[in-house]
């Protein structure tokens, strides 16, 4: 509660000093101060004027009573003939308090009894005594203004207000025909008794009234402004603080602020209906963050995608304009070299057997000149400066003629050959001699890999890539395996890993492009200790739709 109050003050302060003519709690609270003011104002002003009604009703009653009193002791103490007696009786109540006179006149304006017993015997101005009840007193009975018959009006006097009561004396049956004979029959007023009766202290309890009334009034107005501030601070003021600070934030980006109301009125309902709002855009915000990053990680693969593709591109280039010289430098180079090899072998004959360090000098040459040949030869097929044929091929008998021919060879003599052929396989198209070269590069790798001794496994088999029919056939050996980082190059010319002079790097290469030439593919399989797999693909089609290996 005191936190409340030190709120309200400076939340007061903060409209002052602001001068906020917008703000909804300012206005609430000055139009409510307003209706508050006149509602209490127009209350109290009516409870002080019937108060007023009340005690001047009070004053004529009483002022009536003894009027009536003196007038029946009039009677009495006429028809007594004791005229003394009503002198003394006037003169009694005359004393009472409040009563500021008690005269009796006749119709000529002499004062025939008085409070004060001075006024007796003197002349009155009857004629104003009269204009108070009548306009005209010449003619009495048209011209009377008061038309209340208990005669009174109230009157200016010395120390404030004086309420006078005025009563005519009539002449009843019993005064004209008593035996005195003193009224004549034919008059109707014979005096008049006038009682004047002071509300100055009437006056003054309602001036006392009045100003603890006003300040009643202005002590409850306030305090009730307070509390009905206290209670529009609690039940709208502040949610609504909260709610447009909420809003502030959340407009600002800061979608994790909650508005913390927990009334169950509808200021709880709009806070709570808020609060699910600003969870849904966060999770709409999560959403959108997580689709940018997933679309920025998609544009970076695609980007090095493409990156990786432009480069392959460039390979490609490079490995076509390498692969067109090679052809041609391989062509030039290969007509001189046979006709070295050719006179090598011509000299080698006309040399005489004891001429030993002559012939082995020879044989080197032949020999060097013939490995020459063989890259040169590689080179060309890499080119394929060589021309293919296209034929329907039983792949299960090209296999096993490539097998016929590395059997008898040294370099396979301690390796087992397994083969697991799959019966039939329909024909393919292509060049059998150039799958031969291939199946003949795998064999001699294999063999190499293993050191020539160790098993190498030949399968055959039809599989399905992506809807089509392939023909596959796998050379798996039990090699040391290949390298992870020689993985990426097997396939690229001149890459080798087998010392000078054994290996020139291009089996690989000539064999992915004779493959890649009859439609298929090439695919490896390795892991360091493992052995390793190759996996030929070649597509199941025939005739004309066969691709041209040429
Ligand atoms: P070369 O046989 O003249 O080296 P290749 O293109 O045929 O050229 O082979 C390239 C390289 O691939 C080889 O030097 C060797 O390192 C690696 N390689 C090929 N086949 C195998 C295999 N079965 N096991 C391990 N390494 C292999």
């Amino acid at each position: 509660m005191v936190i409340d109050i030190r709120e309200q003050i400076n939340f007061l302060k903060d409209l002052i000093a602001k001068k906020s003519r917008h703000s909804l709690s300012l206005k609430l609270i000055v139009a409510i101060g307003i209706l508050v003011l006149t509602g209490s104002s127009i209350f109290w002003y009516m409870i002080i004027i019937r108060g007023e009604q009340e005690f001047l009703n009070n004053s004529i009653r009483h002022t009536a009573a003894y009027t009536a009193m003196i007038e029946k002791s009039i009677f009495i103490n006429m028809h007594a003939r004791q005229v003394g007696t009503i002198q003394d009786t006037i003169e009694i109540i005359g004393s009472s308090e409040n009563v500021m006179n008690i005269n009796v006149y006749n119709l000529e304006g002499e004062v025939r009894f008085s409070s004060d017993r001075a006024m007796v015997g003197r002349k009155i101005d009857i004629d104003s005594s009269c204009r108070l009840c009548h306009t005209d007193p010449s003619k009495p009975e048209e011209t009377m203004t008061m038309k209340d018959s208990s005669m009174w009006t109230i009157i200016k006097g010395d120390d404030g207000r004086v309420l006078r009561f005025l009563r005519p004396i009539v002449n009843k049956e019993s005064c004209y025909s008593a035996s005195c004979h003193y009224h004549p029959s034919d008059r109707k007023i014979l005096g008049i008794l006038e009682t004047d009766y002071s509300l100055a202290n009437i006056d003054s309890t309602l001036r006392r009234q009045k100003i603890e009334t006003i300040t009643f009034g202005i002590i409850f107005t306030f305090f009730f402004c307070i509390v009905l501030c206290i209670i529009l601070w609690k039940i709208l003021i502040k949610p609504l603080q909260l709610l447009a600070d909420g809003m502030k934030r959340v407009s600002e980006g800061d979608l994790n602020h909650r508005v913390e109301i927990r009334t169950k009125d509808e200021m709880g309902m709009l806070a709570e209906t808020f609060n699910s709002m600003t969870r849904e855009l966060r999770n709409a915000r999560q959403k959108l963050e997580n689709w940018a990053k997933e679309l920025e990680a998609e544009v970076a693969k695609k980007t090095e995608e493409i990156r990786r593709g432009q480069e392959q591109l460039i390979h490609t280039e490079k490995l076509a304009s390498l692969g067109r010289m090679a052809a041609g430098v391989a062509h030039e180079i290969n007509s001189p070299l046979t006709g070295i090899v050719t006179f090598a072998h011509l000299m080698l004959k006309r040399i005489p057997p004891e001429n030993k360090m002559d012939r082995e000098d020879l044989e080197v040459i032949i020999e060097q000149a013939e490995r020459c040949s063989k890259i040169i030869k590689g080179l060309l097929g890499f080119s394929r400066a060589i021309p293919a044929e296209r034929a329907d091929i039983d792949i299960n008998d090209t296999i096993r003629h490539t097998l016929e021919i590395i059997q008898n060879q040294a370099k396979f003599h301690n390796v087992k050959i397994k083969t697991d052929l799959s019966p039939d396989l329909p024909l393919i198209v292509g060049d059998a001699s150039q799958l031969q070269q291939v199946f003949m590069n795998l064999l001699i790798n294999a063999a190499d890999a293993m050191n020539d001794r160790g098993e190498i496994t030949i399968a055959t088999r039809l599989v399905t890539e992506e809807g089509r029919e392939f023909l596959e056939i796998e050379f798996t050996d039990t090699g040391p395996g290949i390298p992870e980082e020689h993985m990426g190059k097997l396939f690229e010319p001149f890459f080798t890993t087998k010392p000078v002079g054994k290996g020139t790097g291009l089996g690989l290469a000539v064999s992915h492009g004779i493959v890649r030439k009859h439609g298929g593919h090439i695919k490896v399989k390795s892991a360091p200790g493992k052995g390793t797999s190759f996996f030929i693909r070649l597509p199941l089609v025939t005739g004309d739709s066969a691709p041209d290996p040429a």
